[in-house]
């Protein structure tokens, strides 16, 4: 079954310079839930892994973090789609861990529970850290415009990564290349 790795904030969720600390913080991008409702329907598997660090910062606990999850995947079952697991990392810039993107700790661990390589399998993100992890892993970044993707486009990204309006877009282009 194939594989796919979103990042959460900017891809699937509108993103805030303020973080989202609760459930009602977090409102999904237009059309971005149907977009991996379709990517079940076309059987993938769908993972997320995701820079919390407004947990670090004291902004907001665990499990406040696991009621915004619940949100997102209540919402996202009514469109349809399914998220097989959330890995995020909940640690600050300075805490030196290795799963904050761009380190590729949490590609790295999904590929020893999953069992495979992650060659190949497409990540999309909104950031260059969601690129530089991607690549890390061996995995292909993909960069969608929403969230901070503009800003991150404006800024340079290396050459060869794909670039699309929204998930929408992005996942269209993927689907369609099958
Ligand atoms: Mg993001
Ligand atoms: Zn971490």
């Amino acid at each position: 079954m194939p594989l796919i790795i979103l990042d959460r904030d900017g891809v699937i969720n509108q993103d805030s310079d303020d973080f989202i600390k609760s459930p009602a913080e977090w409102q999904p991008i237009d059309g971005s839930l149907e977009a991996i409702a379709r990517l079940n329907y076309a059987g993938y598997r769908v993972v997320v892994i995701t820079n919390q660090s407004g947990v670090a910062r004291g902004l907001l606990d665990v499990e406040t973090l696991t009621r915004i999850h619940n949100k997102m995947r209540r919402m996202l079952a009514q469109a349809g789609g399914k998220i097989e697991a959330i890995l995020f990392c909940p640690h600050g810039p300075d805490d030196d861990c290795d799963c904050r993107k761009p380190k590729s700790g949490n590609f790295d661990s999904l590929a020893k529970r999953l069992r495979i390589n992650l060659d190949g399998v497409p990540a999309i993100g909104d950031s260059l850290r969601d690129i530089q992890a991607a690549k890390a892993a061996g995995a292909k970044p993909i960069l969608v415009r929403t969230g901070k993707g503009e800003k991150t486009l404006a800024a340079g990204i290396p050459d060869g990564v794909p670039v699309y309006d929204n998930l929408t877009e992005a996942v269209s282009a993927l689907l369609e290349v099958e």
